[in-house]
């Protein structure tokens, strides 16, 4: 066995890990050494003192002497058993996942004094900590020099620390798998030195030093090698080339209303290149909201059609596949027979759609994400286009770049900016185009806040709106524990500006039927009505270019990049539009940082920075949706300049300037712990 392959071993080879405790530390997700070695100690334990929960601070670690008060143990899969606790009259929760109840009621017996340790956390405006482990009171100025390990049943910390103290003990000397110019940059200390250092000191003590960054570019570098190898692998699936007709396309653009812009031009072309390739294509057309990527995507569906292909278009909503559709039919109907299918598309019809797919007789079909679930026989599906899919993981793409055979290539679409730093974390299994400038008619979107109590400022605001012939889109709150609680608040508001408006209203919501959803965009996209309510159900990609003021009540439930997607609804035709951002008096002050940044900026990647900054990592939007868990140890924003040198490094690898090969070592190692393996 090489000294490598030591980290890989199963964990029952270290001396003192007996059945039980190789069932403890399964339960943990702990397999292998380096399973054991990367779950990291939560701090040192070393002198304690009591600390109130007023002092408490988000992220740290305390002891801190609690009563047990009260048990919540839901029955519900996924919901985690909850200890409320007290201290001085405040409370706080602790949180256990993956704990029994016996185990729990032991470690905090209610009503009795006890020292719980562990990292505060923030929910809901309340303290808690989760999976703290606990001391009898009266010791809390013992002093203990032993790491301090989040524990599972049947875990003790003592057999922890004595189980690690075996594997470092044992710790053969590695090769070093860094280039000589990164590891330089950390003073070439050892992954070895570094992983030892790490769980032997108090990790605020050591953050700062080379060891630590030395442990965090390895994370970081790990990532990307593994998606840039997913990409390579995509890379030499071979396919067969599509002929495009490039004549035809010069006539599909001929006949736009609008010239393409230089950015559309350029992604075009880099599409066409990959449908023109022997190499499947797995592209991201990224674009801010009302960028103009649908153009793009259908003129390579219909380049794609004249090869002789069949192309399927997915969108995330109902909505937007209806939006699709209809926009292929009224503009290029002449050179192509597209179709419509989704959930609720009826029994006989949806028969005859399938039927007419498999005989060519339907070359391009649009329909909601359901279309992965279906099993759907194509006459010969060429490329698969996804809208809006900043909701998938990796996994689900690498599932996808399987679908519909080799032959077919596959684009996805997205208006969600992220952060740089994250890019190559979240997209670097595939091939990027970005569209960064938006169609020159677009005049950027006044935002303007407003306190609710002023409703009547916005109504005169808007009526004046309305005698100019534009239209409005009232969005009301997102509340997101209930979508029926969501529709009702609609519903209010609906018939509220109905006394106002009369039938120049109407609300569109999640719980209504395609046909009566239908028949209200309709209407207010042929005018018959000036204002939409809705929920969020707008949110992504919808396009009613008459539209040029955005209401959004209780604004400061939503996050920044959230805002600016909403706030991109308006502003698409070459009117001035505004956007009104209502709140309820008393904002937080990272509220009131958000409405600032938006109404100094309309460019969504500087807002989706200033909200990695204000949010912190882990808490961004899109990234929570994505399913995407957090680094271990590697921060974007912390460790900005990290995530650069390993981009580099990455590019150098694609230019073969260095060899893949030489990471196989740490592509092994952070394989299974990799984040970009987590997904919905
Ligand atoms: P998104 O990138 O958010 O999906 P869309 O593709 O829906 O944006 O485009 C927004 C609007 O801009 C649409 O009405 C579209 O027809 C229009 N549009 C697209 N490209 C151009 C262009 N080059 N010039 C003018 N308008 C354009
Ligand atoms: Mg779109």
């Amino acid at each position: 066995m090489s000294n490598f392959e030591y980290l890989l071993s199963p964990i029952d080879k270290i001396k003192g890990v007996g059945k039980k405790t190789l069932s403890s530390f399964n339960k943990k997700k702990i397999f292998t050494i380096f399973d054991l070695l990367w779950h990291l100690p939560l701090s040192r334990i070393e002198t304690a003192e009591d600390t109130e929960v007023d002092d408490l601070q988000v992220g740290k670690i305390y002891n801190i002497k609690v009563i047990p008060i009260k048990y919540n143990f839901p029955r519900i899969r996924n919901l985690p058993n909850k200890v409320q606790c007290e201290k001085n009259g405040v409370k706080l929760d602790c949180i256990f996942f993956n704990s029994y109840e016996g185990y729990i009621k032991k470690l905090l017996p209610l009503n009795e004094e006890i020292i719980i340790h562990g990292k505060a956390n923030n929910f809901r405006n309340k303290f808690q900590f989760v999976n703290p482990t606990t001391k009898k009171t009266n010791n809390l100025n013992i002093i203990n020099e032993d790491s301090k390990y989040s524990l599972s049943d049947g875990l003790k910390l003592n057999k922890y620390n004595q189980v690690i103290n075996n594997v470092f003990k044992n710790l053969p000397d590695l090769e070093e798998w860094l280039p000589q110019e990164v590891s330089s940059l950390f003073d070439n200390v050892s992954w070895k030195e570094s992983i030892i250092k790490i769980h032997k000191e108090e990790i605020t003590k050591i953050r700062d030093t080379k060891y630590f960054k030395r442990l965090v570019f390895d994370e970081i570098f790990a990532n990307f090698l593994l998606s840039s190898d997913i990409r390579n692998k995509i890379k030499k699936i071979k396919k067969k080339n599509k002929i495009l007709d490039l004549q035809h396309q010069s006539k599909i653009i001929g006949n736009l209303k609008f010239k393409l812009t230089t950015d559309q031009i350029t992604s075009l072309k880099n599409i066409n290149t990959d449908l023109q390739s022997k190499q499947k294509m797995f592209r991201l057309l990224q674009g801010d909201v009302g960028s103009g990527k649908t153009i793009v995507s259908i003129i390579a569906a219909l380049n794609t059609i004249k090869a002789g292909y069949q192309v399927s278009i997915m969108a995330p909503t109902e909505i937007l596949a209806i939006q699709h559709y209809k926009f292929i039919l009224e503009n290029f109907n002449n050179f192509c027979n597209p179709e419509i299918l989704t959930g609720k598309t009826e029994y006989k019809k949806r028969k005859k759609i399938l039927n007419d797919v498999l005989n060519n007789k339907i070359d391009i079909l649009v329909g909601t994400h359901s279309l992965f679930q279906e099993k759907i026989t194509y006459f010969n599906l060429g490329l698969i286009i996804i809208d809006e899919q900043h909701k998938f993981g990796v996994n689900q793409r690498k599932k996808l770049s399987d679908k519909g055979g080799n032959d077919c290539d596959v684009l996805v679409m997205s208006a969600t900016p992220i952060p740089r730093t994250m890019m190559m974390t979240i997209y670097g299994d595939m091939d990027i185009s970005l569209i960064k400038s938006k169609p020159k008619n677009r005049l950027p979107i006044k935002t303007y806040s407003k306190n609710e109590t002023k409703i009547n400022e916005v109504i005169s605001f808007i009526k004046s709106e309305i005698l100019k012939k534009n239209q409005v889109f009232w969005v009301c709150p997102l509340i997101k524990e209930s979508k029926k609680i969501d529709h009702q608040s609609a519903t209010e508001k609906f018939k509220f500006l109905r006394k106002i408006f009369d039938d120049k209203v109407d609300i569109v919501h999640g719980a209504m039927g395609k046909e009566e959803k239908d028949k209200v965009l309709n209407k207010f996209n042929d005018r018959k009505i000036d204002i939409l309510v809705s929920t969020t159900v707008i949110e992504v990609g919808i396009d009613f270019p008459n539209a040029n003021v955005i209401v959004i009540e209780n604004s400061n439930k939503y996050g920044l990049s959230q805002l600016h997607q909403l706030r991109g609804r308006v502003g698409r035709g070459n009117k001035e539009s505004s956007c009104i951002l209502m709140f309820k008096a008393g904002l937080s002050e990272n509220a009131r940082k958000r409405i600032t940044i938006l109404k100094n900026t309309n460019d969504g990647f500087k807002i989706a920075e200033e909200d990695l900054k204000i949010r912190g990592y882990g808490d961004i939007l899109g990234f929570k949706q994505s399913g995407l868990k957090k680094y271990n140890l590697a921060d974007p924003i912390q460790h900005e300049d990290l995530f650069k040198i390993a981009e580099n490094q990455i590019k150098k690898i694609e230019k073969n300037k260095i060899k893949m090969n030489n990471f196989n070592k740490l592509i092994k190692l952070y394989d299974k712990v990799a984040v970009i393996n987590e997904t919905i």
